[in-house]
Formats: C-alpha cells, structure tokens, sequence
C-alpha cells in the first residue's frame, strides 16, 4: 500500500474485552506482512505501551505531550523493539489530559491534528481507546477513518454495543463524516461453549459482513505475551492465538484492497 495511512480505532467502552490485546497483535501482524504501523496509546493505564516492550515511566514524551502541543508526533513516538512497529505511548499523565482538554480550542480534532504531518510515513495506524466514552476516545473517533469492535461472544455483549454504536453515529453526523464501523472482531472465543457459538451466529445474523471472518480464540499465550513486552504474534508464532492474528491482519489489508 502507498500514500495515506488508514486509520483505526479499537474500541469498546467495556473494560478487559481485548482492545489493547487487538491492538498490539494486529500492529505486529500487519508488521509481519509488511505493513508500516503506527499504534498510538489512548489510555492512561499504559497497557499497548508496555505491550510493545517500551516502558511507559520511562517515556520522554507521550501521546498527553501531543494532545497539548508540547510535542510532536514525530518526537513522541518509538520503536517497539520487537514489535515492527511505531508506538506513541501513554502513561498516567493522560488521566490529566481528559481535564486539560475541556478549555482548549477544537477540543476533539487535536488527535486528528497532530497524525496529519505523519500520515505519509505508515499503512495503518491503530489506535488503543480506553475502556469510555470519554474525550480521549472521541479525540480517537475524530481522527479515524473506521471503528474494529473486539467482543466476546456473550449474552450481554450486544446489549453494551448500543452505547458505542450511538456514539459513533454522532461523530459520524457531527464532527467525523467519514468515520465507519469496519467490523466486530470475535475475541476470546471458545468452540466449546455453545452459547459462544450462538452469539458468534446472532452476530453474523444481525450484522452480516460487518463481522470479520477471522476469529480470536482464547489462547494463554496472548496473555502471557506482555509481561515479556512482546505482542503474542513475536512472543509464541506458532500459537493458535498468533496464527489468528496474523490471518486478520491479511484479511484488513483485503478488505482495504476491495474498498480502494
Ligand atoms: P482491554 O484492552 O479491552 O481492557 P485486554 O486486551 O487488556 O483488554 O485483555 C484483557 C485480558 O484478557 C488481558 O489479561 C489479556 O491478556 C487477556 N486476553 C485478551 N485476549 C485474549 C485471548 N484471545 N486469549 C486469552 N487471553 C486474552
Ligand atoms: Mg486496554
């Protein structure tokens, strides 16, 4: 791919439902491929950041630094040292920004801002949105072209769709035009549980194509990945979990080719 980056956000207003987990792998998979990623960390708890192998203490300048113009995003980022990616990090300094924020002119579009003069240099860039509808993550919705939902396949998990799917849908009217659900992501998925296999097909009843064909499943490894500072895809290749990513990774770059 050549030109301008796409650019995602991984989103879902409910916490510990594998945002942060899709992010780093599908940064790192679409890395395998051959892809130029950016993925940039819009939550304070810092979890994509260490997730990439760099140490959120330890940053000189962060995501925060670039919403208030302190620096740019061509200063802040950093290599994931294992990952084949860029990462712009966050710590809890990004906490404050949420209230910083409030004052300032064009409050939602400094994210958007701020990614134009590096939007040349990559193919995707991913960005890991806290677990709120918060203005971090409008900031997040502002700047992307698409919206990738992780769920679980769950009884209530369409049920805390709603909020989110209202929210995008005014961005969309008011402030994002183009911004789009891409797709629902099936995460932590285990065959075995026939009521996860019930909802993974009310899911592709209910919203046909916008459910990616690839699913995640639930696999120790992806989990066990970030303590080591590796996405799951560099940490285990060969693990079922890895293996899936990187096939959604190529199913991304498929659905970009069959929408240019
Ligand atoms: P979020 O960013 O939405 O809060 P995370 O990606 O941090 O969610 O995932 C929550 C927890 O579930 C983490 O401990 C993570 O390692 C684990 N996890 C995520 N995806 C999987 C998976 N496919 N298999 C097993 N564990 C997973
Ligand atoms: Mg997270």
């Amino acid at each position: 791919m050549s030109g301008s980056a796409r650019i995602f956000c991984v989103a879902n207003q409910k916490g510990g439902v594998g945002k942060t987990t899709t992010t780093v792998n599908l940064a790192a998979g679409l890395a395998q491929i051959g892809q130029r990623v950016l993925v940039i960390d819009l939550d304070p708890q810092g979890n994509a950041t260490m997730g990439s192998g760099i140490d959120k203490r330890a940053l000189p300048a962060s995501i925060y630094d670039v919403l208030l113009e302190a620096a740019t995003v061509a200063e802040a980022r950093q290599r994931s040292p294992q990952g084949g990616y860029d990462v712009l990090g966050a710590n809890r300094e990004l906490a404050g920004a949420e209230v910083e924020l409030v004052a300032l002119p064009q409050r939602e579009r400094r994210l958007r801002q701020a990614l134009q003069v590096v939007q040349a240099d990559y193919d995707f860039v991913l960005i890991d949105c806290p677990p709120s509808l918060s203005l971090l993550t409008l900031n997040g919705l502002c700047a992307a072209h698409g919206v990738i939902v992780p769920m679980q396949c769950e009884y209530f998990a369409l049920e805390g769709l709603s909020d989110l799917v209202n929210t995008i849908r005014q961005v969309h009217a008011n402030l994002n035009p183009e911004l789009q659900i891409i797709g629902l992501l099936r995460v932590m998925f285990d065959p075995r549980v026939t009521l996860q296999q019930q909802v993974s097909e009310q899911l592709r009843a209910h919203f046909g194509d916008k459910v990616f064909n690839t699913v995640i499943p639930r696999n120790v490894r992806l989990a066990e990945a970030p303590s080591y500072g590796q996405p799951g895809v560099v940490f285990d290749p060969a693990a079922k979990g890895a293996v899936a990513f990187v096939e959604f990774a190529r199913e991304m770059v498929a659905r970009l080719a069959t929408k240019a």
